[in-house]
């Protein structure tokens, strides 16, 4: 009798995968193997064996015939924001106009009218909006999303917002991974000092507690949170025990990357004006540096320097900074052509820094980020024939089918109604 826990996934045409379970940089996120006419052998959650030629049908009770598309590991998406109320498409398109975000906060509107829109919003309201975001970015591909508190800045609304990524991790496919960022901004009538106060004496300890969040993330940056309070806010953290992101020099090369490196943080974000000195010091560290093409689009900002840093051998990765204000897009194949068009990075380190790379920033490439025997069966078949494609068709959603843990969950619709 054939075991009813195993799938075959046949006629592969390419199949495209890093391999181990770290991060990779310099050279070797050019180089991943690259299979033809593939198979690949699911028991259970995991990928038993992968093949070519002939595929072992005699050990399967399901297949899928892939009938030539292009196979990919899920992409691990480690930088978002999705839990949220309350879109802000009106101010949007004012900044695209040229109003600047100045005269939008003080007309009411930036992260202080989500964090309203946000304390506002029900347990239930919360979990529907992110449930059709995880179908949205299941639909592009996406296996792992990273999800960020951070519209609450207070202890009722921050707890309920990472509630909801636990909540949302036991019913969707895609796996939530919650980062608790109550250092994103400071809130109205509350100083820069006493709010990271408030964080360590009350609201980290909180959290390791309840044991709601992965990861401590907090929003360096001029005006915001400056080096000397973030050093505090993160000493804590990694006190605690929590693993440590830095959202860094984004709007100044403040020191950010440095900062990261120094407290020896997982990962440091955005990076769009690192300096030559933070480079060098994440090129040390092994610090990820985790870069946003799609907010620099949206900011109409200059992208970050990823052929230096690639160069440099800093491992890089990609993600989409999902969140209402500075990037309110999730678009995977928009990422794909700014990495390829305007970051100079080739298809290859595009997919490595999606896919290994982003697992590796969430400190889960030991079970995803590749096609390998023992990894979780998290695949993607794209309805192109191969890998160079995704650059080519810019813009284009060439998602087909999405397996995640070993169970098909996501089937493009193939017909219209009628
Ligand atoms: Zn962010």
């Amino acid at each position: 009798m054939r075991p009813m826990n195993k799938r075959l996934i046949i006629n592969i045409s390419e199949l495209v995968t890093f391999e181990g379970a770290k991060a990779l940089s310099g050279e070797a996120m050019s180089r991943p193997k690259k299979l033809h006419d593939a198979w690949i052998l699911i028991e259970g959650e995991k990928i038993l064996s992968i093949g070519t030629g002939e595929p072992p049908k005699a050990e399967a009770a399901h297949i899928l015939d892939a009938s030539g598309k292009l196979a990919l590991p899920g992409v691990v998406d480690s930088h978002t924001h999705f839990v949220f109320a309350g879109h802000r498409q009106a101010e949007y398109n004012l900044r695209l106009q040229g109003t600047s975000y100045a005269e939008i906060m003080a007309a009411g509107g930036g992260i202080v009218s989500t964090v309203a829109s946000t304390r506002e919003a029900s347990k239930d309201e919360l979990i529907a909006l992110g449930r059709s975001r995880l179908d949205h970015f299941l639909s592009l591909g996406v296996t792992t999303v990273e999800g960020k508190s951070g519209y609450g800045l207070d202890e009722e609304t921050e707890l309920r917002q990472l509630e909801v990524m636990h909540l949302l991790d036991q019913e969707h496919p895609v796996d939530v991974i919650p980062t608790y960022m109550g250092a994103h901004a400071v809130p109205k009538q509350a100083s820069e000092e006493a709010f990271i106060d408030f964080q360590i004496e009350t609201m980290l300890p909180l959290v390791m507690e309840q044991g709601i969040a992965r990861f401590v993330d907090i929003f360096t940056e001029k005006g915001v949170f400056e080096l000397f309070h973030s050093h505090r806010y993160l000493t804590k953290a990694r006190e605690l025990g929590f693993p440590l992101k830095v959202h860094a020099d984004e709007m100044v090369p403040l020191g950010g990357a440095q900062l990261a490196a120094e407290m020896g943080a997982v990962s440091a974000e955005h990076l769009l004006h690192i300096s030559e000195e933070g480079i060098e010091a994440l090129e040390k560290s092994g610090t990820i540096a985790v870069l946003l093409p799609l907010t620099a689009f949206s900011l109409k900002e200059e992208y970050a320097p990823a052929r230096e840093m690639i160069e440099r051998g800093v491992p890089v990765a990609l993600a989409t900074d999902f969140n209402p204000g500075s990037c309110p897009s999730m678009s995977v194949p928009l990422l794909i052509a700014l990495a390829t068009h305007n970051m100079g990075m080739n298809m290859e380190e595009t997919i490595c820094a999606l896919t290994i790379n982003g697992a590796a920033a969430l400190c889960l490439a030991d079970s995803r980020g590749t096609l390998e025997p023992g990894k979780l069966a998290d695949i993607v078949l794209h309805d192109v024939e191969s890998l160079d494609h995704l650059s080519y068709h810019f813009g284009v959603n060439t998602v087909d089918t999405v397996v995640r843990k070993g169970k098909m969950v996501y089937e493009k619709r193939r017909s219209f109604v009628r």
